[in-house]
């Protein structure tokens, strides 16, 4: 929420312990004691208009001369139960598709990689040039670059997971592979660079999707990532066989089954979610967070 500039000599500190906030009205005790102050109160009125919402220690912010207080809303929520799940997706996160999806009505989806791709050569490239100089404004620069980049990743994965929950009813369980492990990640990248920025976000998507799913009475399942590119989705047969990555083909060696390969993970996640869902033995972890 945006405030008047003149209002700022009334704060010694940053931290605003004792306010209170009404639909028009920021209320502030000072050292001149109670200030009463108007603000810009545009996209506001929902945190008033709905009662649910309780305001946390707001903090006062300067960004780029105007004043900003960042107060916390917070509101309870009503969380999903296993019985009530409808619909499962199976989400498979990766470099040529962001995600490969598949779900409860056999469908999948592919959201592709191609321009992330195209944008994280881009930035490697502008950095490597840059790293040549070796002058104070090309590391200046470098750092400004890797904000940019963070920023731009940050947003894709916001509209990834706004789009997964905005696709998919109320009560889904959403199947990710649990990546805390670093095998999983390795195997899909190259080199140092990539495996750093790949997992970071991954992490974020994930997140994202957790924060997201908890406002549409849904849930995250993260799953043993093992074997989920190898395994058949049909009779459950693994082997390394069973993909050839060169021509993106999946090619059952016990039953035959075939399909493109980008759709095996995704479809091996939404079976864990099914399992989890009928077969209280399967090992997976529910995010608690
Ligand atoms: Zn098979």
């Amino acid at each position: 929420m945006l405030l008047p500039g003149s209002c700022l000599r009334y704060f010694v500190t940053n931290r605003i312990w004792d306010y209170s906030l009404t639909n028009h009205c920021f209320s502030v005790n000072t050292l001149d004691g109670r200030v009463k102050l108007p603000y810009f109160d545009k996209g506001m009125s929902k945190y008033f208009y709905h009662s649910i919402y309780s305001f946390g220690t707001a903090k006062l912010v300067n960004k780029h001369g105007k004043y900003f207080l960042h107060i916390p809303a917070t509101y309870e929520v009503e969380e999903c139960e296993d019985a009530e799940i409808c619909n499962v997706v199976g989400i498979d996160r990766g470099i040529n598709f962001v995600i490969a999806t598949y779900d409860s009505k056999h469908k999948s989806g592919f959201f592709s990689g191609k321009t992330i791709k195209q944008k994280r050569a881009h930035y490697s490239k502008l950095r490597k040039e840059l790293q040549m100089r070796r002058t104070p404004s090309a590391r200046r620069r470098i750092k400004a670059i890797g904000s940019r980049e963070n920023r731009w990743m940050q947003d894709v994965n916001h509209q990834v997971s706004k789009a997964l929950v905005a696709s998919n009813p109320k009560y889904t369980l959403f199947v990710l592979e649990d990546l805390s492990g670093v095998r999983p990640v390795t195997e899909r990248v190259r080199t140092k660079d990539r495996y750093v920025s790949v997992s970071w976000s991954f992490y974020d998507l994930e997140q994202k999707l957790i924060y997201k799913t908890k406002h549409n009475r849904s849930l995250v399942l993260k799953v043993d990532p093992r074997y989920t590119s190898q395994c058949c989705p049909v009779c459950g047969h693994i082997e390394k066989a069973n993909r050839n990555k060169k021509i993106h083909l999946f090619a059952c060696k016990n039953c035959g089954y075939k399909s493109n390969d980008d759709r095996i993970g995704a479809m091996n996640l939404y079976r864990m979610g099914i399992n989890y869902l009928t077969d209280s033995q399967v090992p997976s972890i529910v995010t608690a967070e």
